[in-house]
């Protein structure tokens, strides 16, 4: 068993190192500049769109995609992602590795038709355009994906879609074209073959998008927001359905493994940028005549953050070099563990260097709070950890039954 990085890897995280120290993080101050100044906090800031410019030209683009980065494989692809979750109101997008685009760059990868591929995913690979994925919806349990009320039915050559999302994310953002939005084609079928999934340009009659979700008082401007949106006899051709009838189900299972393990590097950066935070912080303070480095307790969190991080890398690299040699079917068990290990890790990390840093962690001068937001929305978001459990623990059991 080999732990150290491959030439190819090494390669890659020394140049985005680079990157995110001369560009990222730097950008992240005029970021919130620009979202202050803006008429229109939804729109594409400057910063993001010169950040994309660099990053393309220095080859960090799209490596999340196999085809499309010369074959970095999702080992390869972790220790990257965790440097982008360091800054992930920045970084991800600027290397054009942002969810929920990813996802539904996979998709139209995966089931997409030639023409579909043409006029939607070649856009997407560029970073021109972003998209949605509209699966949730406001009246009912979304954890259970076969709850999903929104209908798509078929009238002569066309599909007519109504129903109601939220939490669509990335929606907000005027320069989101398309939207994939999960519903029934036929209510009667089987309970995993009731759905289908289909592309709904923004622009098209009986689309509104109603208001922006907030999380923990968080407009999430940098990520597009998280919008809620009625569909009201919304007619598309029959063209835009992806694969076919009944196929909504196993296409948002193909989906979500491959965005769950992206969540997790990512979630591992931020940990690592928490725990940097919280000994710069406690060494450079000083409290009842020692540095609050000093106290015991304080030792204990960061012994404990690195413990846990280390754990919960080698479970993401493990998972991630299953995913490359037995695929992500074979990867299904330590997917959920990783779902449900890795938010409520960072998360622990990011509570014990809030508390390091005193009123200063809960503001707005230090990433910290949004850094424990946009966590805590990842033991919901992607399916509830109560359900990864749920699921994991029946496979286990199945091994006794
Ligand atoms: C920031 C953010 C971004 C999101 N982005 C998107 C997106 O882009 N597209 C999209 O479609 N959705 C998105 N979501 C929605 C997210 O996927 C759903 O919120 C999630 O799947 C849960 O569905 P629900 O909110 O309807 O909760 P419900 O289904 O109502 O569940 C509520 C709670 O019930 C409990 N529960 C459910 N089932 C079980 C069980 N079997 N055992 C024990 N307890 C259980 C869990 O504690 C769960 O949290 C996002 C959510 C957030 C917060």
């Amino acid at each position: 068993m080999d732990f150290a990085y491959d030439a190819k890897t090494e390669e890659l995280r020394t140049k985005l190192l680079a990157f995110m120290d001369s560009h990222v993080y730097p950008a992240e101050a005029v970021l919130e500049q620009q979202l202050r100044d803006a008429a229109d906090p939804w729109e594409r800031q400057p910063i993001l769109e010169e950040l994309k410019a660099e990053a393309r030209r220095q080859g960090l683009w799209n490596l999340f995609h196999p085809e499309h980065s010369d074959g970095v494989t999702n080992l390869q692809y972790a220790p990257l992602a965790e440097i982008t979750g360091r800054s992930p109101h920045l970084a991800p997008e600027a290397l054009n590795c942002a969810a929920p685009d990813t996802g539904n760059m996979e998709v139209l990868t995966m089931f997409g038709t030639d023409e579909q591929k043409k006029q939607w995913l070649q856009p997407l690979l560029d970073g021109e355009i972003r998209s949605a994925f509209c699966m949730t919806e406001p009246e009912v349990a979304s954890s259970d994906a076969t709850n999903i009320a929104t209908r798509i039915e078929r009238d002569g050559d066309d599909y007519v879609i109504n129903g109601r999302k939220w939490w669509s994310s990335g929606a907000m953002n005027p320069n989101c074209a398309i939207f994939i939005v999960m519903g029934k084609t036929d209510p009667d079928a089987e309970r995993h073959r009731q759905q289908a999934m289909i592309l709904v340009p923004r622009d098209t009659p009986g689309v509104t998008v109603k208001r922006a979700m907030h999380v923990f008082g968080y407009g999430d401007h940098a990520h597009g927001g998280h919008a809620e949106i009625e569909f009201a006899d919304v007619r598309v051709p029959a063209s835009n359905l992806i694969s076919g009838e009944g196929e909504g189900f196993a296409i948002a299972q193909a989906r979500l493994g491959p965005g769950r393990i992206h969540h997790c590097m990512r979630l591992i950066g931020m940990a690592e940028r928490a725990l940097e935070l919280m000994c710069r912080r406690a060494t450079s303070r000083v409290a009842f005549g020692k540095p609050i480095a000093a106290q015991g307790v304080v030792h204990e969190w960061i012994a404990e953050s690195r413990v846990r991080i280390e754990q919960a890398r080698l479970l993401v690299l493990k998972t991630a070099w299953l995913m490359d040699t037995v695929g992500n079917k074979g990867a299904h068990t330590e997917i959920q563990a990783i779902k449900i290990g890795t938010p409520s890790m960072t998360e622990w990390v990011l509570d014990k260097a809030i508390q390091a840093h005193g009123g200063a962690g809960v503001s707005q001068d230090f990433p910290l709070a949004e850094l424990w937001a946009a966590t805590r929305t990842l033991r919901l978001a992607d399916g509830p950890d109560e359900v990864h459990r749920m699921s994991l623990a029946k496979r286990e059991l199945k091994k006794y039954l």
